[in-house]
């Protein structure tokens, strides 16, 4: 194939490098943004999206940490709600996961109070078992009886932890806008063939349909499920977490709302899979995940249809993943980040973050001029760890359950499942305590609230509860809940306050 001369969409005396984001996606934006914006006297940044081949679309519920992400970046929340129909998430409910009928709330809210030797669980046990209170664990969270009755702030003055539901389209508009503010060029194009050096390796250009090429120093792999550069040309595998994390295929369709937008995903568990519903200022976000082992695809997506609140206001869509690991996600001048990095199955709505991490992660390993195999093994390892802890997360939900009521739950329920899991199961059961290491994205709150809510209730607490009387326990925990109660009672509805909130200046 003959090149025409190479571009390196930088002016020639540049001495600033050139990093080129492959894919126009949620993390192919979040990057340039992020770059463009914090590193872009660094860097000259371009963005390669292809039209023809277009965006996944999905990713419509986010965590937290999103929002230190938009902060660093000074992105404006309430214009960015506005801009993007997003609604306010407190967590997500959980229905028929620990057996039919169930029904829990992970949210992002602390759960009472603990001390310096235990956390709260620890005292809410005892009471339990003393027949003190009775509550539900979740009656001492502030976020989950928010969103329980329908009610949602936000705001860095609201004190709350919350993240958002977003429209995936709209959001990446609205990132390469502010990307686009922030220097970063925008190349619209298919590639065709990535160049290799032939002494080192590393990716020197790409070519995109019609000729055109590109050079760059640094290229970041976005390019979604097909992961162009990264295994397309430096043919890294992922590492697949099938065998933990059955499902593999999904349907989605967007609906007319029903009613006011709740503060939470739902996530709804069926005999063979789940599904999402994510209320949007405008309309709802709803699909199924499923494993294919276990039931057809037409037979998931009548359930799917089935189970709509609203109108469907769009044809469904189906996907097929793998859900795994990118072997190393950084591979000479390469870095997968989004899904060519590996899919972690949307249970816990964990996908956006893992791309933003990974960028924040990049941030922090510069300089990237010579490439120190310390910052990638770094890198590489950081990833890994966190892939493995998120992924271990998810698996719990499948495996801590008491439905036998299908193959597909009798294989999760027996399925064998990490070591870590195990021993953190273990410990939970025998002892109420989370075994918690350093930088784990999802803390003791998240665990406990999973792990009672999937019906693995700690056995015994610690006996520093017992310096408490149990008049003085019984008045602890009450205290606690009506601090919540009267907490809650000072936030508005949800829709109130999107509709304050969100409104144009
Ligand atoms: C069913 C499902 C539900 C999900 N739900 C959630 C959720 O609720 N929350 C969450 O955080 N995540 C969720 N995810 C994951 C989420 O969709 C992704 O993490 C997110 O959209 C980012 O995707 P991406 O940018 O990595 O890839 P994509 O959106 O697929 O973008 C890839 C980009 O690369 C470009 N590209 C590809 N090949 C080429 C080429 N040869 N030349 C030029 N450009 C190219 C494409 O044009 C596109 O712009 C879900 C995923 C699935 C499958």
């Amino acid at each position: 194939m003959t090149h025409q001369a190479s571009s390196h969409a930088t002016s020639p005396q540049s001495t600033k490098q050139h990093l080129i984001v492959v894919g126009g996606g949620t993390s192919g934006w979040l990057a340039a943004a992020a770059f463009g914006k914090l590193l872009g006297k660094a860097f000259d940044v371009s963005l390669i999206e292809s039209e023809s081949i277009g965006r996944i679309g999905v990713g419509e519920a986010t965590i937290p940490p999103l929002r230190t992400f938009h902060r660093l970046l000074g992105i404006n929340e309430a214009e960015m709600m506005r801009d993007i129909q997003a609604t306010f998430k407190l967590g997500i409910e959980f229905s028929n996961w620990g057996d039919i009928g169930d029904r829990y709330i992970h949210s992002f809210g602390v759960n009472g109070k603990g001390c310096w030797a235990c956390d709260f669980q620890h005292f809410w046990v005892a009471g339990l078992q003393k027949g003190i209170a009775h509550d539900p664990i979740g009656s001492y969270c502030r976020e989950l009886i928010a969103a329980q009755e329908g009610r949602a702030t936000g705001g860095e003055q609201s004190g709350f932890n919350y993240a958002f539901h977003l429209d995936a389209g709209l959001y990446a508009g609205f990132l390469k806008r502010f990307s686009q503010r922030h220097g970063v060029k925008h190349i619209e194009g298919t590639i065709t063939d990535v160049h290799l050096h032939p002494q080192s390796g590393a990716i020197d250009s790409l070519t995109l349909q019609g000729g055109r090429n590109i050079s760059g120093d640094i290229f970041i792999d976005c390019s979604g499920f097909s992961a162009r550069l990264i295994q397309g040309a430096l043919n890294t595998q992922l590492e697949p977490y099938g065998h933990y994390l059955p499902c593999d295929s999904a349907v989605a369709i967007q609906t007319e709302n029903v009613g006011a937008p709740r503060p939470y995903t739902q996530s709804i568990a069926h005999a063979f899979g789940w599904q999402w519903r994510i209320p949007l200022q405008h309309r709802s976000g709803n699909g199924m995940v499923y494993c294919s082992r276990f039931v057809s695809d037409d037979e998931a997506l009548h359930t799917l249809m089935n189970n709509l609140e609203g109108k469907a206001i769009t044809e469904p869509r189906a996907f097929k993943y793998t859900t795994g690991r990118r072997q190393k996600a950084w591979v000479k001048n390469c870095i997968a980040v989004g899904l060519a990095a590996g899919f972690l199955e949307p249970l816990e709505s964990t996908s956006i973050h893992l791309a933003m991490s990974a960028i924040l992660r990049l941030l922090k390993l510069l300089p990237l001029k010579d490439m120190p195999a310390a910052c990638v093994d770094e890198f590489n390892q950081q990833t890994k760890v966190e892939f493995e802890r998120v992924r271990n997360f998810i698996i719990l939900h499948y495996h801590a359950t008491k439905r036998e009521d299908s193959d597909f739950w009798r294989y999760c329920k027996n399925m064998e499942i990490p070591a870590e899991l195990s021993h953190r199961i273990q410990l939970f059961k025998e002892t109420g305590t989370i075994p918690l290491q350093e930088k784990e994205l999802f803390q003791t709150d998240s665990w406990t609230q999973v792990m009672i809510g999937q019906h693995i209730i700690p056995e015994r607490y610690h006996p520093i509860v017992e310096a408490m009387g149990d008049d003085e326990l019984g008045r602890f925990l009450n205290g606690l809940k009506q601090h919540v109660r009267g907490e809650v009672d000072k936030i508005p509805l949800h829709q109130d306050f999107i509709n304050q909130y969100c409104k144009s200046p």
